[in-house]
């Protein structure tokens, strides 16, 4: 296929290297000068675009998205598939595939988690939103830069699913974190208390694949002096995006909104910044009640 491709960061640019080594003519486009094995750069957004069956962006924020999609729907031709892999927040994700419908193109909000070892392996998981012709023609691009892609519903469907998600990724992680320095200070052991709850009704995600306390269950980022992996200011951002749409949608979220005023305390003011987000535990250790 030919592919444009815009936003040739962390992520991107590994996603777009995968493609072109499997074959797709892929054309480029960052702000930044970047050069991607494989890629032939454009010297704008429109550019890259014009007259490719596929268009994938990879972008910041929904701000950036929405000012990127205005230059490029114009530029591209009736049918092709805009599929946006950014994580943005809902509204942004459906008022650009409403202009891109209008447009004549087939969008799909399709926001990936896997980090950038997943964009680089090509093991990201897809959750995507759109119509069913948008999604059947991205899947096969998505079987070379993931491992698996869900096709949640409508415009917003993908987007919708990922900050559920990582609500609850969140709120996890610092339920293992606050439990970790509850069973330090109630003398019980760490290794101990993984074999329990990893097999018990408290396990999680964050408990047995990402334990959060150094040399205990899988290799992690806290065996790795907590460098990321996923960084704290990223699972903030995403807090952020959960509990615009909960305000959006009139949702009642309270863990989700305590997870968000925690890492934006640790990002902010504790030294959580660059660290992964796992590296709450270390702050809770360090805490009393007070
Ligand atoms: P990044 O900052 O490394 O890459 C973004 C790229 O977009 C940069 O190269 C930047 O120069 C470019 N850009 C910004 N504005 C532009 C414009 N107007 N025109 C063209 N290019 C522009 O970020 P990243 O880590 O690659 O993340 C990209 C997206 O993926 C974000 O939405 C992020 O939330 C999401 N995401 C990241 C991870 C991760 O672990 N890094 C995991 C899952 C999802």
């Amino acid at each position: 296929m030919n592919i444009g491709f815009i936003g040739l960061g962390n992520m991107g640019g590994p996603m777009a290297a995968n493609l072109a080594k499997a074959g797709h003519n892929v054309t480029g486009f960052d702000m930044a000068d970047v050069s991607i094995e494989g890629v032939e750069m454009a010297a704008s957004a429109a550019e890259a675009v014009t007259d490719q069956d596929v268009v994938i962006t990879m972008l910041p924020n929904g701000a950036i998205l929405r000012s990127v999609a205005a230059e490029i729907i114009p530029a591209m031709k009736r049918g092709a598939v805009f599929i946006d892999c950014s994580t943005v927040d809902v509204d942004s994700a459906r008022a650009v595939a409403a202009d891109a419908e209008a447009a004549s193109l087939l969008p799909v909000d399709a926001p990936v988690s896997g980090g950038v070892g997943g964009a680089q392996a090509g093991t990201l998981t897809f959750m995507a939103g759109g119509s069913d012709a948008g999604f059947k023609k991205a899947e096969p691009l998505f079987e070379v830069m993931g491992q698996k892609a869900v096709h949640c519903g409508g415009p917003g469907a993908g987007q919708s699913a990922k900050i559920c998600n990582n609500m609850i990724l969140g709120a996890t992680m610092i339920a293992t974190c606050e439990a970790f320095a509850l069973a330090d200070k109630l003398g019980l052991d760490r290794q101990k208390m993984f074999d329990v709850v990893s097999t018990s009704s408290g396990y999680s995600w964050s408990m047995n694949a990402y334990c959060p306390a150094p040399g205990v269950g899988p290799q992690s980022p806290a065996d790795n002096d907590y460098k990321p992996g996923f960084a704290a200011e990223l699972m903030l951002k995403d807090l952020r995006l959960s509990q615009q749409a909960a305000v959006s949608a009139d949702a009642d979220t309270p863990m989700g909104a305590l997870a968000e005023t925690l890492y934006a305390r640790f990002v902010e003011e504790e030294g959580g910044k660059g660290r992964d987000f796992s590296a709450m535990l270390p702050r809770f250790e360090k805490r009393g009640r007070g």
